[in-house]
């Protein structure tokens, strides 16, 4: 079986990234990144937004799109940033700022309470078909100061559940064997299968 999936990201990290978990499960999966217009991400929730870039990419393309949004929610503010997450301080991908500014949120709350997790979801559009849309969630709390050097985005404030290291002091295999995205793309599998 072939089956050609067009990535809705111009990041090509990010498509490799997604090749390399997905290719392993999906036999004759190749992914390719999307090349076309951007569509404005105006969605109220993770699964809006991917369902924009997914659809925005078949529509273009006429292939199958996967896209993923994902973010990181914290109980005490109600799930912020949540879809804010890469803009929260502002500038779009300063993820020192962003840092910087929800500790300072949460200076106030008790260990206990810091709980939050992050969250992947991803939307598969093919042409003509129905929408499938899968989540991936890993639950853990805020740390009180940034801590280690791997990973991007929140990873240095995040504790995972199970662990006393953030997400950025985890390598990159332990971080990839119990993400949220890690889970989202193993919740996909079946559904990029019935391609083939
Ligand atoms: P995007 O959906 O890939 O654009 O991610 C949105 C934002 O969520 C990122 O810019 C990060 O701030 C945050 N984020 C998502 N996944 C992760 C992660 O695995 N580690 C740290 N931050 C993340």
């Amino acid at each position: 079986m072939s089956v050609r999936v067009v990535l809705a990201t111009h990041n090509r990290g990010k498509a490799q990234e997604f090749q390399e978990l997905l290719g392993r499960e999906v036999p004759g999966l190749e992914i390719v990144t999307y090349e076309g217009p951007e569509p404005v991400e105006d969605g109220t929730s993770f699964e809006e937004n991917a369902l924009i870039k997914a659809r925005a990419a078949a529509s273009h393309t006429g292939l199958p799109a996967l896209a993923d949004d994902s973010g990181i929610c914290v109980d005490v503010m109600g799930g912020a940033p949540g879809i804010f997450s890469a803009l929260w301080s502002g500038t779009h991908g300063d993820a020192q700022a962003n840092i910087r500014l929800l500790l300072a949120q949460l200076a106030d709350i008790r260990d206990e309470d810091r709980t939050a997790h992050f969250t992947a979801t991803l939307a598969l559009v093919v042409p003509g078909g129905e929408p499938t849309l899968v989540q991936g969630v890993w639950p853990g709390r805020i740390a009180r100061e940034p801590r280690g050097e791997h990973g991007h985005g929140y990873d240095p404030i995040f504790l995972p559940d199970g662990h006393d290291r953030t997400a950025a002091e985890l390598t990159l295999q332990e971080k990839n064997a119990e993400s949220h995205r890690a889970r989202a793309l193993a919740a996909i599998v079946p559904a990029l299968r019935e391609l083939g």
